[in-house]
């Protein structure tokens, strides 16, 4: 990706340094909760209006749409990582930074375009660097979970030692792989945005978890789908180069839910999936990048 010398978002905040005391939002140590974020008051409205704008542009009915929130970019979340050394303030790292500061200031010209279209504010959310541990809106997190979205502050959260771990222990290399994660975590957002994830918490509650799981793995292909679109107007701009999508789409198989099973535990559990089988993301992220358009996303209703 030809990103150096392009604009870099504002949206960072670099937390590397806090040791995990940054945040200051309290949270109840619930990892994932329900969205509610600003939409108390006259801000429901705002959702309603969302959510039926949403139905519309996605090609669904609002009224049976599926929403959700997001437990991080890997299945289960904390325990099948171990962690690896970390070297978050490394020099090596500041051009990582930058390159992640690039990565979201296109998917806000992307998403700001998008939503524009549509009469729609997009809302940038921000994104926190962090190293070891975070503690956020959702409650305390470590980097063994990888990245993650928090509905209740609108922010990404990523330790970029997970890169590393991308490329040496899941075998995903590549720049474009790590641009991926991170457009995927800002679907979550537009998610959130658009009232899809709001609705989908309070639809697994109650919920038994194999129905939960299956769920989420709607929400988690869309996503996916979602950086795919992204990665579609990146590439309108000429900044891809021979071998991005490649190696977005390798990202996306290493980290499916059978082949990571297979490579932590020798064997797979589908009723366990929450992301979606590596031939499922690798088809959700092609299409969004084909496309381009948000209607080809619809992975709320009918086969996945
Ligand atoms: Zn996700």
């Amino acid at each position: 990706m030809l990103w150096r010398g392009r604009r870099q978002s504002d949206n960072i905040e670099d937390e590397r340094s806090d040791s995990g005391g940054g945040g200051g939002l309290g949270g109840g140590g619930q990892f994932r909760v329900p969205i509610g974020g600003r939409t108390g008051g006259g801000g429901s409205i705002l959702l309603v209006i969302l959510v039926v704008l949403a139905g519309w542009y996605f090609g669904f009915d609002p009224s049976q749409i599926l929403g959700g929130g997001d437990g991080g970019l890997l299945p289960g979340g904390g325990d099948q990582i171990t962690e690896t050394q970390d070297n978050g303030n490394a020099p090596a790292n500041d051009e990582m930074k930058q390159f992640v500061a690039t990565v979201l200031a296109d998917t806000e010209d992307t998403w700001t375009g998008i939503f524009k279209s549509q009469g729609l504010t997009y809302e940038d959310p921000k994104l926190v660097l962090f190293s070891g541990q975070v503690r956020s809106a959702c409650g305390f997190a470590s980097a063994a979970a990888g990245p993650f979205y928090c509905p209740g502050d609108h922010k990404v959260y990523l330790d970029m030692t997970f890169f590393q771990q991308l490329d040496q222990q899941f075998g995903a290399s590549g720049e474009f792989a790590r641009a991926y994660v991170v457009a995927h975590e800002v679907g979550h957002h537009v998610q959130n945005l658009t009232g899809i994830m709001g609705k989908f918490n309070q639809m697994r509650q109650g919920m038994s978890e194999a129905d939960a799981n299956q769920l989420s793995v709607r929400i988690e292909l869309q996503a996916d789908c979602f950086a795919g679109v992204w990665a579609h107007f990146t590439q309108q701009k000429g900044i891809l180069e021979q071998g991005d999508i490649e190696s977005a789409l390798n990202a996306a198989k290493q980290i499916g839910d059978d082949t990571l099973q297979k490579k932590m535990q020798g064997y797979v559990v589908p009723e366990s999936f929450n992301h979606g089988t590596s031939q499922q993301r690798q088809t959700w992220l092609a299409r969004g990048f084909k496309s381009g358009k948000l209607s080809d996303c619809n992975t709320m209703s009918g086969p996945i």
